[in-house]
């Protein structure tokens, strides 16, 4: 066969297989987007585990009539120009790539609104060049993603879906993540037209409030709240005490500079303390929130930027075990004096 360039749907469909899992990955990238336009109001509508719908509401900066092509071309992004941004970056996308490969394996609208624009427009891309139609449409400010019959063009893709309720159940778990990093952003949750979650934010936007409301109210009246500071290195945790050890690993949670996480490292400093605590052979709970100087953590090593990379990994490492150890221990000791009364 000759050399030929990729037709741009093809080129997109190939970089949707390291983007778009299935129909959580889908949500999560919507909603990154959502929050990086600023929005305080999110209403996720999901129909058949995401199969056949998946729909993002929010009341964000919407994008301008004559960026929509711009928004579903791939390597098109408003959020690093430069190598140096890309260095310090603060925002959850850069890569410029959701919209173009999710609407390469989806029926995906796009409406939208900007405060500037007296009327809506909505754009749908098709085709192998992926051109993108636009048609005026009503929408208040802000955006409306509307991704219909996922990986319908990819059976392959498609095959690789489990029922809906195991979608769902991953749209649940991207959601709540989500959720307990952005406690002043409201989210509505449905399935089916049925509400699943509701995370209302409070006047404050309280961590603890939120935190309540997605991992429970057991959880966070029982666990301990530390914060901790240390060459540029901050963290806050709520950590669950012996009691609330479990046999899944269903309520560990840990952020980085508010990016939800499963990092390797995080996972075996909190594990390392609380080993050194109780001999733990179950699941401990908590959730962690680290910050960290955005030069000093690369976000750049995953597609989906589930895993970071840390300038100082072994520092990181020791500051996180020896804060929850500490607080661990203190905890022990409390309960063991007020055991002695
Ligand atoms: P990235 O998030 O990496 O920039 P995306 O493909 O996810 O790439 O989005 C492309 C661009 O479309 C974004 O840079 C942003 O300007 C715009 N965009 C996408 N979703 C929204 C939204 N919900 N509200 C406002 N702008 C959006
Ligand atoms: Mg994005």
């Amino acid at each position: 066969m000759p050399i030929q360039l990729l037709s741009p749907q093809l080129a997109n469909q190939i970089a949707a297989g390291e983007v778009v899992e299935r129909p959580a990955s889908v949500v999560k990238e919507l909603l990154e987007n959502s929050l990086d336009a600023g929005a305080t109001k999110i209403e996720i509508d999901i129909e058949k585990g995401g199969h056949k719908r998946i729909r993002i509401k929010d009341n964000g900066s919407g994008i301008e009539k004559n960026e929509l092509q711009l928004a579903l071309s791939r390597h098109a992004t408003s959020k690093i120009t430069t190598l140096d941004d890309l260095e310090q970056i603060l925002s959850l996308g850069f890569r410029g790539e959701a919209l173009a490969s999710i609407s390469s394996v989806s029926r995906l609208t796009l409406t939208s609104r900007t405060q500037a624009q007296t009327e809506a427009w909505q754009a749908y891309c098709e085709g192998r060049e992926m051109a993108v139609n636009i048609q005026p449409a009503a929408h208040p400010v802000g955006t409306t993603i509307d991704v219909a019959d996922l990986f319908y063009n990819t059976p392959a893709r498609r095959k690789f879906l489990r029922t809906e309720k195991t979608e769902f159940q991953h749209i649940e778990e991207v959601i709540k993540r989500i959720a307990l990093s952005y406690p002043s952003v409201s989210f509505v949750l449905k399935h089916n037209d049925k509400v699943a979650k509701r995370f209302i934010a409070d006047k404050e936007g309280s961590l603890t409030t939120r935190i309540g409301a997605v991992v429970g109210q057991k959880f966070i009246q029982n666990a301990v709240h530390i914060h901790a500071a240390y060459e540029g290195l901050q963290i806050d945790a709520w950590l669950g005490n012996e009691a609330m050890l479990r046999s899944s690993n269903d309520c560990q949670f840990s952020f980085v500079n508010g990016r939800g996480m499963r990092d390797k490292l995080i996972m075996h400093a909190i594990r390392q303390a609380y080993e050194s605590v109780w001999a733990v052979i179950e699941q401990p709970s908590f959730v962690v929130y680290l910050t960290v100087d955005p030069k000093d953590v690369d976000v750049n090593v995953h597609p989906a930027k589930h895993e970071v990379r840390f300038q100082q990994g072994r520092l990181v490492h020791d500051f996180i075990c020896k804060t929850v150890s500490d607080a661990l221990h203190a905890m022990t000791d409390e309960a063991s004096l007020t055991g002695m009364d």
